[in-house]
């Protein structure tokens, strides 16, 4: 059961959900945002099918490179606004900013460290005040130094667990009390759970954890329409997978694979368009590996 200074919302007996006191979901325009949110989730793709359309927004972290750029572009040409968010790359966030401006959608870029509570509050309050309202929010933001467990390397553990599932648990906590009714919470996971890589101690124990906030918070939106999905993808061509790597080494991880090749940002932008438009509205407290058979 939620603790003391959880309250319960609304009048009914089951199927509600639960906030923090003080918590305000947007249900004071709940049959604006309801609606908003079921249009924003129901529609086509917007450029794709060469219309202008305004449809719901999006905050996303870590959008100023890798998969994160490609997942703002995709969902920009999916008809939402995006807000960018990045760490400290300000320049290659507003790159993305003008490629989804330029083509007639709606972004705006915002600076927050995910491991810091005030940064995140800040990047809600921000987006609600430029936007008014979130319908998707997508914790994508992540780091991956890698440490062998025997050398007890615990400024790495630290870094890697602030930011990978501080971060999310962080980003979540926001996205519960400000998602509207009907939205999507989407958090990233890894398919290296499965592998138990050498190295990857820090990183495979802050998505392990990653996965168990997912599940939980599924749990704590019932009633309120809202989505809690990971996705895990395998390996991904970025500088997150590529930096320090042999050609050798890529090569034979991109070959564990049955599709033998090393996936791209695209192949999991595509899974985050799905998960937060009308398709992907039945699957919920789910961990998507999309890794090309990888695990
Ligand atoms: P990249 O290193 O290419 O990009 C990381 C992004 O996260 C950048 O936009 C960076 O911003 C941002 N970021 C890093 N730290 C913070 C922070 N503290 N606060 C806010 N933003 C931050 O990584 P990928 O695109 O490869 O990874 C994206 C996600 O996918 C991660 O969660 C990762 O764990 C996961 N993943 C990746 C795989 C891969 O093989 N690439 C495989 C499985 C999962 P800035 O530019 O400002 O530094």
């Amino acid at each position: 059961m939620p603790n003391a200074s959880w309250r319960r919302r609304g009048g009914k007996a089951q199927g509600e959900g639960y906030l923090p006191s003080g918590a305000k979901r947007r249900t004071s325009e709940a049959k604006v945002c309801t609606s908003a949110a079921r249009k924003t989730v129901g529609k086509p793709l917007a450029p794709r099918q060469g219309r202008a359309l305004s449809q719901g927004l999006v905050s996303l972290t870590g959008a100023s490179r890798g998969i994160g750029r490609t997942i703002a572009l995709r969902l920009a040409a999916d008809g939402f606004g995006v807000v960018v968010n990045y760490a400290g790359n300000a320049a290659k966030a507003e790159e993305v900013v003008n490629e989804i401006t330029s083509a007639g959608g709606r972004a705006l870029a915002i600076q927050a460290d995910v491991a810091n509570p005030e940064d995140v509050k800040q990047l809600f309050e921000k987006t609600l005040k430029a936007f008014g309202q979130i319908d998707v929010v997508v914790n994508n933001a992540g780091i991956m130094p890698l440490s062998p467990i025997s050398k007890g390397d615990v400024e790495t553990f630290d870094k890697v667990i602030a930011t990978n599932l501080r971060g999310t648990f962080l980003v979540l906590s926001q996205a519960a009390q400000h998602v509207a009714e009907g939205g999507r919470i989407i958090a990233f996971s890894s398919s290296v759970l499965a592998k138990n890589f050498p190295s990857y101690g820090p990183y495979i124990a802050s998505k392990a954890g990653v996965e168990g906030l997912v599940h939980v918070l599924a749990n704590e939106l019932r009633g309120h329409k809202i989505t809690v999905n990971a996705i895990a993808p395998g390996p991904v061509g970025t500088e997150l997978f590529l930096d320090g790597k042999t050609e050798e080494q890529i090569k034979q991880i991109s070959s564990m694979a049955p599709l033998e090749r090393l996936g791209q940002p695209d192949d999991i932008a595509g899974v985050v368009s799905f998960l937060a438009g009308p398709d992907g509205g039945w699957v919920n407290a789910q961990v998507l590996r999309a890794n090309g058979g990888f695990a």
